[in-house]
């Protein structure tokens, strides 16, 4: 089991310098409790450092991204809220495809392939999760996930005895 307190403290070092450079205030909210979870390590970095480089990168100079995590009882929830530029609501569903970026020329700029989404929606939704959107266009996203504290039988991929 992994502490979610410590995948957040390694993932937040990985992206220190991309928040600093763009004056970028990185806050995060954990519950009192200490919350673990029955995950690959690595892959659950990788979803944090992927949703706050998002974040880092679609938010102006002097902007918020802020991490809240929740105990639901079966699941952790965590939330990666920015207050930068929003994503337009008929885009919303498509972000999570791979190669979809919403706009291609900000985004030249930005950097990126348009991978970084599907690719942590793989993960999440393989762990019997879910991610979603919200956000207010011009104004800022917030990206929800959920993943169950232990693996559920159903989830697990079966393997053929011969
Ligand atoms: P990569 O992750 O491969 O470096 P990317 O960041 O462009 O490239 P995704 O992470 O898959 O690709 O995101 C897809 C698109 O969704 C982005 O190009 C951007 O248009 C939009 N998007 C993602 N996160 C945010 C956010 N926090 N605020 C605004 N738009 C976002
Ligand atoms: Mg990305």
């Amino acid at each position: 089991d992994v502490n979610i307190r410590e995948i957040i403290e390694t993932s937040l070092q990985t992206v220190e310098k991309q928040a600093k450079d763009k004056g970028i205030n990185l806050k995060v909210g954990y519950p009192q409790e200490s919350l673990t979870i029955r995950t690959d390590k690595d892959k659950l970095i990788r979803v944090f450092v992927n949703l706050l480089t998002n974040a880092i990168k679609f938010t102006p100079h002097e902007g918020d991204v802020e991490i809240s995590v929740t105990d639901t009882g079966d699941n952790i929830q965590a939330s990666i809220k920015d207050n930068g530029i929003g994503i337009p609501p008929e885009k919303r569903d498509k972000i999570f495809d791979k190669f979809y970026q919403v706009d291609s020329t900000a985004t030249r700029k930005a950097g990126g392939t348009g991978l970084g989404l599907a690719i942590i929606k793989g993960i999440i939704d393989g762990q019997g999760g879910n991610i979603f959107v919200e956000s207010d266009n011009g104004k800022g996203s917030t990206f929800t996930f959920r993943l169950p504290k232990e693996l559920k039988e159903e989830d697990f991929t079966e393997i053929e005895q011969h």
